[in-house]
């Protein structure tokens, strides 16, 4: 709706002013012509084609044919009337006259757009200008109105509108769409873009740790190494192994040993400068790079803060794990100056300290790489070692303290190497473990274990029992009770001359599946009894919850025993509480009369060690057997 607007306009005044007031006091004298004027008056209003009325004091004098079929008045209907006949209230009347009335007795003339009203009620937009017929007399000369329907302007000024407003809203619309469309491209370009990057971190880092991986280590040595040479630095490149890793994760399963490799990635990080890079280059191996270090800086006490953190008591779950890394360390510009060398070099450093008892730092030497050639060599001939028939099992007696008699043989695993002899197995069961070699090994110990039962009891050469040493990975192997089931029918053995060895850290994962295994061992009859008791963290509690038959004091312990008190109060305290959850105590690695004097004191049951046999191969054993010499 338009609204209702007052335009007074100051009024010029025409020159023949007196003229228009002409209907209502119409000149008098020179009767024809003025007449005559006065038709032409009439014929003029009655034919103008707006409305035109005129009012005094307040009523209609007049109004022209225009006005009344405007007001749908009968000709001459208004005349006499109030001005109030056309208007749609008497308050819209009034208001109207209060703001016109002053403005036109200033003979001032008004223009205005108002509804008004038709003689049968309708309303209608119209025009109205109103002036006074006399300006000089503007209160006494009565008023003239000129009115105009407006209604269809409006209505197509209305409609105008509502089009521009439909216009706007679409376009309004329209714009909120498109913004939408924008946003939603915009995430998608972010979303996409986000990919990117993410694909890009992946490829450079270890989805585990998020650590660098080994490609983006090896960037980043190779440009430490370009700025070392034209500044003068030092590089060190340090390669970190966890010892016996993969016990952590045949034991206590691959979650635990994710945790703790991102424990020990956190430890790495938090000690180093950011400038370093601490990568994770393999399953349990680190490649730590410490560029911008002076050439004098001694790097012995940063590696052994490495090793004294990592070494630190490790919290998986609600159990506390002891992980130690082995360290190796090579030097740029000292060891050399080609990436992938200084690289190999350090990895020689390391397996130099896993060769000598773990848990330790070695600075790359010469004579190490030549190490690891051998190392590397081993583990490719040992791929052939069960095919080739280079096994063979060793035998050590088990002494009855009680009976003064062997009731059984340990089997002991060596390796005719065909170049280097006899090779024990500490130097080659932890390449058959780390290389899973161990398994199709391990079947083949239980099988000739159970063999040699047969011969000597078709030789008539009877032995009560049969030790088998069994590695972690070779336990957790499902396919184990079955290969034990059938190494036992084939040699028809008795289960229980069957024991099988096992380490403590077997003990401590503690899982359901470890206590699905024993279950399934013990059902097939066979013993099983702990190795090297002691160098674990394994507690007496759980022997019992296992219920283990044997214990076996590791050689450590056994040793001392005559000259540590030490030694001799923890070797006193193991029987005794052995005894109270009635496990039977052996003792490994007796070697004098001493030692086996104070074991027996003690009141454990059965010895092994040099004292009585050397491992030795089948034959001497039969040998030493028919002897009549005793063993105490
Ligand atoms: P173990 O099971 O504790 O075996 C006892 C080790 O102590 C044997 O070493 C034995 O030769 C040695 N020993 C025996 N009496 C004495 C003694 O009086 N003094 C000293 N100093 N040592 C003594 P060996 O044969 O070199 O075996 C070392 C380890 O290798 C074994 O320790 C066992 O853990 C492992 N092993 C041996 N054979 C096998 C096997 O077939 N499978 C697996 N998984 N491990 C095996
Ligand atoms: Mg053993
Ligand atoms: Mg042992």
């Amino acid at each position: 709706m338009l609204p209702s607007t007052y335009n007074a306009i100051t009024m010029g005044i025409p020159r023949n002013a007196g003229q228009t007031s002409l209907p209502e006091s119409p000149p008098v004298g020179n009767g024809a012509s003025e007449h005559e004027t006065l038709l032409k008056y009439e014929a003029i209003l009655n034919n103008a084609s707006v409305g035109i009325a005129f009012t005094k004091d307040r009523a209609f004098q007049h109004a022209n044919r225009a006005f009344e079929e405007l007001f749908a008045w009968p000709a001459g209907g208004l005349v006499g009337q109030s001005g109030m006949a056309v208007w749609g209230s008497k308050e819209e009347y009034a208001e109207v006259g209060s703001v016109v009335g002053p403005l036109l007795s200033q003979g001032r003339s008004v223009e205005l757009e108002r509804r008004m009203k038709r003689r049968d009620g309708t309303l209608f937009w119209c025009r109205l200008q109103a002036r006074p017929v006399d300006p000089v007399n503007p209160v006494t000369g009565g008023t003239i109105w000129i009115i105009e329907d407006v209604a269809e302007r409006r209505h197509a000024v209305e409609r105008l509108q509502q089009l521009n407003e439909e216009l706007e809203r679409r376009v309004k619309e329209r714009t909120e769409e498109l913004a939408r469309a924008n946003d939603k491209l915009k995430g998608e370009v972010n979303e996409r873009l986000h990919a990117e990057e993410r694909a890009r971190h992946l490829s450079l880092h270890d989805e585990l740790t998020g650590l660098p991986n080994r490609r983006l280590m090896q960037d980043r040595l190779a440009h430490a190494l370009a700025q070392a040479r034209r500044e003068g630095w030092q590089v060190a490149v340090i390669f970190l192994d966890l010892d016996r890793f993969k016990n952590v994760n045949d034991t206590l399963g691959h979650a635990a040993g994710d945790e703790v490799l991102r424990e020990m990635a956190r430890r790495l990080t938090a000690i180093l400068r950011d400038s370093d890079t601490v990568s994770r280059v393999g399953g349990d191996e680190f490649v730590v790079v410490l560029s911008h270090t002076q050439v004098e800086t001694d790097l012995a006490p940063i590696a052994a803060k490495l090793m004294a953190e990592l070494s630190a008591p490790c919290t998986v779950g609600d159990r506390e794990l002891h992980v130690t890394p082995s360290i190796g360390v090579s030097v740029f510009p000292d060891d050399g100056d080609d990436p992938a060398k200084l690289l190999s070099y350090a990895d020689a450093a390391m397996y130099h300290a896993k060769a000598t008892g773990r848990r330790n730092v070695q600075f790359y030497a010469a004579t190490m790489s030549a190490a690891l050639q051998a190392r590397l060599k081993l583990e490719n001939d040992l791929h052939f070692a069960v095919l080739r028939n280079e096994l063979e099992l060793f035998y050590q007696p088990r002494i009855d303290f009680s009976s003064g008699m062997v009731i059984g043989y340990e089997a002991l695993l060596r390796w005719n190497h065909p170049q280097d002899g006899v090779i024990a197995p500490g130097a080659f069961i932890p390449i058959a473990e780390d290389s899973g070699l161990i398994i199709p090994i391990g079947e083949w110990v239980i099988r000739e274990a159970c063999q040699q039962m047969k011969r000597w009891r078709e030789a008539n050469f009877a032995v009560q029992s049969m030790s088998v040493n069994l590695s972690a990975r070779q336990f957790f192997d499902s396919s184990l009770p079955e290969r034990v089931h059938q190494a036992l029918l084939e040699s028809g053995m008795r289960p229980e001359q069957l024991e099988l060895e096992i380490t403590e850290s077997i003990l401590m994962a503690n899982t359901e599946e470890t206590m699905s295994l024993f279950a399934q061992l013990k059902r097939l009859g066979v013993k099983l009894s702990i190795d090297d008791f002691g160098t674990g963290f394994s507690s007496l509690a759980y022997l019992k919850r296992f219920h283990v038959d044997n214990l076996k004091i590791d050689h450590s312990f056994v040793r001392d025993i005559s000259t540590d008190p030490d030694d001799a109060a923890i070797v006193r305290a193991i029987v005794n509480l052995a005894q109270s959850l009635q496990l039977r105590v052996i003792a490994e690695g007796v070697e004098t009369r001493e030692q086996l004097d104070f074991l027996a004191a003690c009141g454990c049951q059965e010895a092994q060690g040099f004292y009585f046999a050397r491992p030795q191969p089948a034959a001497a054993v039969e040998l030493r057997a028919a002897s009549s010499r005793g063993w105490m």
